[in-house]
């Protein structure tokens, strides 16, 4: 497996990833599985994620324990299917910080252009953890986290549910240095830019606009 890629194989992750595939999975389902999924994934995601500890009292003694600083947080949905996995993300840390990143293909350069950039302030403290459900040709991950670079974050990952070997080679020339975090290394691209076997437009099933 390429260096700095996680694959998430915890069954709950596949058993859910395998549902999401299905065609006839429906708007609703496929949003409630995109949220569990985006939980179970974020418990992974944030294994390594720093913490301090505080004195409490318990009902019988006072101890030391440790906590994480949710607000040092940011996930970064790309949009627009990014914004599929933020609740799940949010529902484990709720105290996280959001900043969104909005970009479209320009059909005559083919060049990712952004409309959209809006971070929290004190990114140079701040660890961001970039969503995007497909990684798929890897030009938009690798502009949004060209963008995010700018700002300096503490740390960056990056997570996808489905990946392919061209994203994955795009992605890591470009940011070597950012880990991705993926469900599943799907076999290739096909001719119009979709991951196969896939599950589809993601945004479409998301959102129900196809
Ligand atoms: N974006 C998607 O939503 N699906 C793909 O297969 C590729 C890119």
């Amino acid at each position: 497996m390429a260096h700095n890629v996680h694959v998430i194989d915890h069954p709950l992750v596949q058993h859910k990833l395998t549902l999401l595939r299905k065609k006839e999975t429906s708007t609703t389902s496929f949003r409630r599985l995109l949220n569990e999924i985006g939980s179970l994934m974020a418990y992974e995601v944030t294994r390594d994620v720093s913490m301090h500890e505080v004195m409490i009292e318990t009902p019988l003694e006072t101890m030391y324990s440790k906590l994480i600083d949710g607000k040092k947080l940011v996930f970064v949905p790309i949009l627009r299917a990014g914004t599929g996995l933020l609740d799940g993300f949010l529902s484990v840390v709720p105290g996280a910080r959001v900043g969104h990143v909005g970009l479209y293909r320009d059909p005559k350069s083919l060049v990712a252009v952004e409309y959209y950039f809006k971070m929290p302030g004190g990114m140079k403290e701040r660890d961001a953890i970039v969503l995007d459900p497909m990684l798929a040709t890897g030009n938009s991950a690798v502009a949004a986290v060209e963008r995010l670079k700018e700002t300096r974050p503490r740390s960056i990952r990056f997570v996808c549910l489905v990946s392919c070997p061209e994203g994955i080679a795009t992605f890591q020339a470009a940011h070597p240095d950012v880990p991705v975090y993926t469900a599943a290394i799907d076999r290739q691209l096909n001719d119009h830019s979709y991951i196969v076997p896939g599950l589809g437009d993601a945004g479409d099933r998301i959102f129900g606009t196809k």
